[in-house]
C-alpha cells in the first residue's frame, strides 16, 4: 500500500526544510556554548570509569580493554554519535600478527575504536581527533591504572564529541568531518596508528589535521606552581597554519600557557615521535599533541585518577575543542608548508 502524506505534515516537512538549510548557513563563529558543555564533573564521571580496577590496566588486547572499549562506544552511542560511514562498526580490528610483529610480545586481537560526525559542507574532508585507550595492564598483581596515561585523553574524546554532536543538534555542526580516534597498542609502540596509517579509512589528503591528546590531567614539575599551561608540540612542524590556529584558540578561549619546550627539535625526550599523531605526521599531515609533560607517576601504578587535576584537565580538553572547531569551520584548511 502506498503511503498518503498527510496536508499537514507536507507543510510542517516544509518548515523542517528551510530550517535545516538555514542551519547549514548558519554562522559557526562561536564555539563558547558548546565548549562550555565539557566540564569537569562529566570528565571525571568518565575517568572514574576508564581508569577503575575493574579496567585492569587496559593492555592490549585484554578483557579489560575490551570493556573499557564498550564503554566508550556506549557513550557514543548514547550521544547519537555513530561510526564513519565508511566503515563497518566502531571497531577497527588490529590483528595479533601485526601487534606481535616487532617484538613478539604474545599480544590478543585488538581494536581501534573511531566514530564520526559528518560535516555539513566539506564532509569529504576529515579532522582526527586522536588518544590512545590502552595502557599497560597488571604487573607482579597490581593494576596499572593509566588515569593520565591516556584515560585522561581518551575521556577528553567522549567530552569533545558530546560537544560537537549538541551544537550539531543545534543547527551548528562543524563543516568538515571529525573522527574520534582512540587508538590501541599506543604503550607497545605506536602500534594502533600505526596499523590504522597502513590501513587509512580516509585518504590521506583529505585528512586535514590530527590533534593527539596523550597525558593532559596532571602537571610536570616545571610547573609546580600552576596547571594553566600544555605542552603543544608538532603544531609548527608541517604548517604554520595550524600553529596560528592553535594559538589563536587558545587566546580567545582558553587563555594557558603554551608552552612549546618539547616542540624542540633538539630536545632530547623527542615527544614528537613518541605518540599515536607521528603516525599522522609521516605521511604529511599537520599534527599537534597536547600533553602535560612526565611526572614521578608516569608508567606506574601509582597513575590514579585520585591525583588528576581535573580543572586542568577541562581547560586542555576544552582548548583541544576549539581548535578543532577553528578547524572545521574555516574557510581554508591548513595549508603543509613545510617539510
Ligand atoms: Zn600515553
Amino acid at each position: 500500500m502506498k503511503k498518503i502524506i498527510p496536508f499537514s505534515l507536507l507543510l510542517a516537512l516544509c518548515s523542517s526544510c528551510a530550517t535545516t538549510k538555514d542551519a547549514v548557513t548558519l554562522d559557526n563563529s562561536d564555539p563558547n556554548k558548546y565548549m562550555a558543555t565539557i566540564t569537569a564533573s562529566d570528565l571525571k564521571t568518565h575517568l572514574y570509569i576508564v581508569a577503575a580496577d575493574s579496567m585492569e590496566g587496559r593492555e592490549t588486547g585484554s578483557e579489560g580493554q575490551k570493556k573499557a572499549g564498550k564503554y566508550l562506544i556506549s557513550q557514543y552511542q548514547k550521544n547519537d554519535i555513530s561510526y564513519p560511514k565508511a566503515a563497518q562498526s566502531f571497531y577497527q580490528t588490529v590483528p595479533a600478527e601485526f601487534l606481535n610483529k616487532k617484538y613478539g610480545e604474545n599480544l590478543n586481537d585488538s581494536q581501534n575504536i573511531w566514530a564520526f560526525i559528518e560535516g555539513s559542507e566539506k564532509p569529504d574532508e576529515v579532522i582526527v581527533i586522536s588518544a590512545h585507550y590502552d595502557h599497560v595492564g597488571i604487573k607482579n598483581g597490581d593494576i596499572y591504572n593509566g588515569a593520565d596515561d591516556d584515560g585522561s585523553g581518551t575521556v577528553a574524546l567522549l567530552e569533545i564529541a558530546q560537544a560537537f554532536a549538541t551544537a550539531k543538534k543545534e543547527g551548528h555542526g562543524p563543516k568538515r568531518s571529525i573522527m574520534f580516534f582512540h587508538a590501541t597498542g599506543e604503550e607497545h609502540g605506536l602500534l594502533g596508528s600505526s596499523y590504522y596509517s597502513d590501513n587509512p579509512l580516509y585518504p590521506f589528503q583529505n585528512t586535514v589535521t590530527d590533534i593527539n591528546i596523550d597525558m593532559i590531567g596532571r602537571r610536570d614539575v616545571a610547573h609546580a606552581n600552576s596547571n594553566n599551561y600544555v605542552y603543544l608540540i608538532g603544531a609548527d612542524r608541517l604548517s604554520s597554519d595550524l600553529d596560528a590556529i592553535c594559538t589563536l584558540a587558545n587566546a580567545k578561549y582558553t587563555k594557558m600557557d603554551l608552552d612549546y619546550k618539547y616542540n624542540d627539535k633538539a630536545d632530547p625526550n623527542h615527544f614528537y615521535e613518541r605518540s599515536d599523531h607521528y603516525n599522522f605526521a609521516k605521511h604529511g599531515i599537520p599534527s599537534v599533541f597536547l600533553f602535560n609533560g612526565v611526572h614521578a607517576d608516569y608508567h606506574k601504578k601509582s597513575d590514579t585518577v585520585d591525583k588528576i587535576e581535573f580543572d586542568a584537565l577541562t581547560k586542555r580538553t576544552q582548548l583541544a575543542f576549539t581548535i578543532a572547531w577553528e578547524l572545521a569551520n574555516r574557510e581554508s584548511r591548513p595549508v603543509v608548508d613545510k617539510q
